[in-house]
C-alpha cells in the first residue's frame, strides 16, 4: 500500500449500508461494543499524559453527555467495535469539562493540529474524521433554502429540512482545495503567507472554484500568487484536511517562467530553493512546513527523488 499521509484512511470501515436504517444508530448507543467520540465546539478529547491519546467512550460512561439533543454520527466500524461521533457544543465550557470528568478520563478538549502529529496516524484519522463531520453539523442546523431546522438522518449522514415542503436534503460537504510544489531546474517554489509560523516556507496551495479543472486550479493560483507560469500539472496525492473542511489535492507542476511577482496580499514573499538551500533549513529562521501537512509531504518526496 503507498504511504498514507496524516488524517488519511485509519482502517475504517464506514459501513455505509448501515446507516440506511432507521433506527439503527439508536440502538448502537446503547451497545456495549460502541464507543463515543466526543467533539466539544471543533476541539477533540484527548487523554492528560505524556503522549496524545483520543478518549473514546463506552456508552455507559457516556450517558453523563447524552442526555438533552445531541449529535450523534456514525463514523465506522473496526475490529468489532462501531464508532460514533457525539457533539457536545451547545455546553458551555465548565459544563462540559465537568461531564467529562463525571465520565471518568482526565481529558481535554483539544485543537487536533496541537497533537494530531504526535499521534498513532489511526487515531488521529478518527479523530479528523469525526470533527470534520460534526463541523458539517454544526453549520448546517437549519436549511439553507428556507430556514427550518434539520434534522439528521442516515446516522448522522444527511441532514433533512423539518419543513414538509422543502424537504431538502443537505450531504456533508468538502471543500477542494489543491497544494502544489513547483519545480524548475532543481529548484522549487515555496512561499510564505504572513500568517504562517516565523520562517516557515510551505507549497502554493489554494481553493478550486466552481467550473474549473484541478489542473486549471494549479495553475491559476501559483500564477495570482507569484506570476510564475507552470505547465505538466502532475498528481500526487491527497489528504483530508478538516480545518475545518478541506480535502487537500497534491500535485507537483513544472515553471515555464521563473521571475516571482508576489500577491501582497496572500504571500509576504516567496523564493526559489534548491533541494541543498532547503536540507541546511535551521528549523528557527528557516523551517519547512507541519509535520502532518501534506505540504511536508510533497516537500520530503520531492528531496528524496535523486538523493
Ligand atoms: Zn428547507
Amino acid at each position: 500500500m503507498p504511504r498514507m499521509n496524516y488524517y488519511a484512511y485509519g482502517g475504517l470501515d464506514r459501513a455505509a449500508a448501515l446507516r440506511q436504517r432507521e433506527e439503527w444508530l439508536e440502538h448502537t448507543l446503547m451497545e456495549p461494543e460502541t464507543r463515543l467520540v466526543p467533539i466539544w465546539r471543533n476541539r477533540n478529547l484527548v487523554a492528560e499524559g505524556d503522549e496524545p491519546k483520543p478518549v473514546l467512550l463506552e456508552p455507559e460512561a457516556a450517558r453523563a453527555l447524552m442526555d438533552g439533543k445531541r449529535h450523534t454520527a456514525l463514523l465506522g466500524v473496526r475490529d468489532g467495535i462501531t464508532y460514533v461521533a457525539l457533539d457536545v457544543s451547545d455546553l458551555d465550557e465548565e459544563e462540559a469539562q465537568r461531564r467529562i470528568a463525571t465520565a471518568g478520563p482526565r481529558a481535554n478538549f483539544v485543537d487536533l493540529r496541537a497533537v494530531g502529529p504526535l499521534m498513532v496516524r489511526e487515531e488521529g484519522s478518527l479523530l479528523a474524521y469525526a470533527r470534520g463531520l460534526m463541523y458539517w453539523h454544526l453549520r448546517h442546523r437549519f436549511c439553507g433554502l428556507c430556514g427550518h431546522p434539520t434534522l439528521a438522518k442516515k446516522a448522522g449522514h444527511v441532514l433533512k429540512c423539518s419543513n414538509p415542503d422543502c424537504a431538502t436534503e443537505h450531504f456533508p460537504r468538502t471543500d477542494p482545495a489543491v497544494i502544489m510544489l513547483v519545480e524548475h531546474e532543481g529548484k522549487a517554489l515555496l512561499g510564505r503567507s504572513p500568517r504562517f509560523a516565523e520562517g516557515m516556507y510551505s507549497t502554493l496551495a489554494g481553493f478550486v472554484e466552481p467550473g474549473e479543472s484541478l489542473e486549471e486550479a494549479v495553475a491559476r493560483e501559483v500564477e495570482e500568487e507569484t506570476g510564475v507560469k507552470i505547465s505538466d500539472v502532475r498528481y500526487h496525492s491527497s489528504q483530508p484536511w478538516p480545518f475545518p473542511s478541506s480535502i487537500m489535492l497534491g500535485f507537483y507542476a513544472t515553471a515555464e517562467t521563473t521571475d516571482i511577482t508576489i500577491d501582497t496580499e496572500e504571500l509576504a514573499d516567496a523564493q526559489w530553493f534548491t533541494k541543498a538551500e532547503m536540507r541546511d533549513f535551521d528549523g528557527v529562521s528557516r523551517r519547512l512546513p507541519r509535520p502532518d501537512s501534506i505540504a511536508r509531504r510533497l516537500i520530503e518526496d520531492w528531496l528524496a527523488e535523486d538523493a
